[in-house]
């Protein structure tokens, strides 16, 4: 592995905290950045204990200095799900604009690579299916998503444009619905919010009529493919994600055969602006990372079903073995 000391701005989140351990557990030095916005201190409690693993208090939107030299800067900050940008909207387009500037500034004077965790939202509700990279997409730049949608893309053009301008080895990934361990039960995100309603015997809300697809990617998946990002030169965008797409109600009905509880599925309201389809073309990421992902969709969803049960049991599980 070439990122031997890697600053991991959003450290504390569900997808930074798995790409804090993958990353020690493969010998590099971990710094990871995180004011807790929507991170949770004990997702990396476990990791202080360990000798390449330092932890800074910090809003990467003000300064960002690290002692020593950095060979990968990656910028996973900012609330990602619907319930949580919507409630943070100006600190979501805060990290965006100026998080961003202050991450490429750093990669900048270190000389190091940096890498922009961006979103499958850049494609907006996509009238293109599946979502090459070419597709420019479909944003709604007033709507109630567009907060997250534009300082996404904003944050693309400026990585592209400190590239250009300064030669900064930049990279930018386009992360599709992922899934797993860590997530926030609370985050409104549909995984963690079925599986939760599930296991406490609740009635199970699907948006619409539940015939919205999306394409879920298991947490180990992704970050295996954020990895060979970070250890490549490609500039991208590069998408990652599952290409294994289903309706929200095959969702809530796999989820509820696994939780294993007779609880029913009642229709809700469907937020404005949710993407009707959803699903990456993944064959740049097959061609330059060599990266595709291994998970069948049940067996991670089992995986993820059996940590929120462990959970609700009893304290949280050892992160770290
Ligand atoms: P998360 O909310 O669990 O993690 C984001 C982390 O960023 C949190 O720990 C939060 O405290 C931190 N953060 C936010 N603002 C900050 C600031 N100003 N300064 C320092 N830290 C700050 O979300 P996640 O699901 O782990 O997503 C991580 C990244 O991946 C996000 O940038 C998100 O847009 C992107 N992404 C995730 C998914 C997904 O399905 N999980 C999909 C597409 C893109
Ligand atoms: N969804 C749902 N019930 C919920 C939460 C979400 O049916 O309790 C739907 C949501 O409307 C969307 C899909 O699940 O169509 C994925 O939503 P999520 O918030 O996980 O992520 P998004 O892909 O919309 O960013």
């Amino acid at each position: 592995m070439t990122s031997m000391r890697v600053v991991v701005a959003g450290g504390a989140g569900f997808l930074g905290s798995h790409l804090c351990e993958r990353l020690l557990a493969g010998g590099a030095e971990v710094i990871c950045v995180d004011n807790f916005l929507t991170g949770r201190p004990e997702n990396v409690d476990p990791l202080r204990a360990l000798d390449g693993f330092r932890m800074l208090r910090r809003d990467v939107t003000g300064p960002v200095d690290v002692a020593g030299p950095v060979d990968t800067v990656v910028h996973l900050a900012s609330p990602a799900s619907p319930v949580d940008y919507r409630a943070l909207p100006l600190e979501t387009l805060a990290v965006g604009a100026w998080g961003t500037r202050r991450l490429l500034e750093l990669a900048r004077r270190k000389g190091a690579r940096f890498v922009l965790a961006s979103t499958s939202e850049v494609y907006g509700d996509p009238q293109v299916h599946p979502q090459p990279e070419g597709y420019w997409g479909h944003v709604n730049p007033v709507g109630p998503r567009s907060m997250y949608d534009e300082a996404k893309r904003f944050a693309e053009a400026l990585t592209t444009a400190h590239r250009a301008t300064h030669g900064t080895r930049t990279g930018i990934v386009r992360i599709f619905n992922t899934y797993g361990p860590r997530m926030r039960a609370d985050d409104g995100r549909v995984v963690p919010t079925f599986i939760t309603q599930a296991l406490r015997g609740r009635p199970v809300t699907v948006a619409g009529d539940g015939s919205q697809t999306r394409s879920l990617c298991y947490v180990d998946d992704l970050v295996d493919g954020l990895v060979r990002m970070l250890d490549a030169e490609h500039p991208g965008p590069v998408n990652l994600g599952s290409p294994r797409e289903l309706s929200v109600l095959e969702l809530a009905r796999l989820v509820v055969g696994l939780c294993g509880e007779q609880v029913p599925i009642v229709f809700v309201p469907r937020p404005p602006d949710d993407p009707s389809v959803r699903r990456p073309d993944v064959t740049l990421a097959d061609e330059v990372l060599d990266w595709r992902p291994a998970v069948d969709l049940a067996d991670g969803l089992a995986r993820t079903v059996g940590w929120f049960r462990e959970r609700a049991a009893g304290p949280p599980p050892t992160l770290v073995p």
